[in-house]
């Protein structure tokens, strides 16, 4: 299975990359999150030479992971015949709220845009079939206001490989959270990937108010602790690192890549992919 890494930075550009997050997996056209990273004209329209309905899986409707989607309104060739949007049902208000009315396709341009619930809501794992995999879904807290954040498993229809999308998921103190940790693990497949945040090397905590006008709270983001516990109690074969801070320099990315591959050894492969990079997985 391809995966292309559209765009790898936090919530806005840095030294990691200039794109925020979009990855696209063009065996099944299944693509995590729709931020500046779907931008790519040349790359939107590329997809008319292998037209497939479009299956886009908002993990949340932060600025940083939708500000991308109207470029399919530009860009998305004729030739795709639809494009299916799950999002946790408490975010889909914002989602028809991006698009208003029609926006941002043409009647003409596409046949069916359907707008749907991620299939996991309300914390109970489920799945919707598309094509050859099948992607499940479940919500958890986003790391900084608490509101819903969808992370996807999908597994190939030979239930040889499964890849898990989890990005803005809020972790404890010294980990991640049993759920999100039982989410991930996939017994009785072959090969299991993750594609994570990993925000920041240390003070991985970070004083927000709780809402706005609200209290200040102590926070903690994802980190290499908190990345490699999820990497080891999973039994995750190969992890590929988005996201970190905008705070970050790069060759601060080098020192948090070293520090997760020593917490989870050699056996397992961890990278930092850089906007536009492919990977077979
Ligand atoms: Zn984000």
């Amino acid at each position: 299975m391809k995966i292309v890494f559209l765009g790898t930075a936090g919530w806005h550009p840095s030294d990691a990359g200039n794109r925020t997050p979009c990855v696209h997996i063009p065996d099944y056209n299944v693509i995590f999150d729709a931020g500046t990273g779907l931008a790519n004209p040349e790359y939107l329209k590329k997809m008319k030479e292998d037209p497939k309905g479009i299956h886009l899986f908002l993990s949340h409707t932060h600025i940083d992971h939708v500000s991308g989607m109207p470029a399919l309104r530009i860009y998305l060739p004729k030739e795709i015949p639809s494009v299916t949007i799950y999002a946790p049902e408490e975010q889909l208000i914002n989602v028809a709220g991006i698009f208003g009315e029609g926006y941002p396709f043409n009647e003409d341009q596409v046949n069916g845009l359907s707008i749907v619930k991620a299939p996991g809501d309300a914390k109970a794992l489920r799945h919707v079939d598309i094509p050859r995999a099948k992607v499940f879904s479940q919500t958890f807290s986003h790391i900084e206001d608490g509101s819903p954040v969808a992370g996807y498993k999908l597994i190939s229809d030979d239930s040889r490989k499964a890849l898990v999308y989890l990005v803005d998921v809020a972790p404890t103190k010294s980990g991640p959270t049993q759920e999100v940790i039982d989410f991930v693990k996939t017994p009785s497949i072959e090969k299991l990937a993750l594609i994570c945040d990993c925000y920041s090397m240390a003070g991985h905590r970070m004083t927000i108010r709780d809402k706005v006008g609200g209290e200040f709270i102590s926070t903690p983001y994802s980190s290499p602790l908190t990345v490699s516990e999820l990497i080891k109690r999973a039994g995750v074969n190969q992890a590929w690192l988005i996201h970190p801070s905008a705070q970050l320099k790069r060759i601060k990315f080098d020192d948090m890549l070293l520090e997760v591959k020593k917490r989870v050894g050699d056996s397992i492969q961890v990278s930092m992919p850089k906007d536009g990079e492919e990977v077979e997985f």
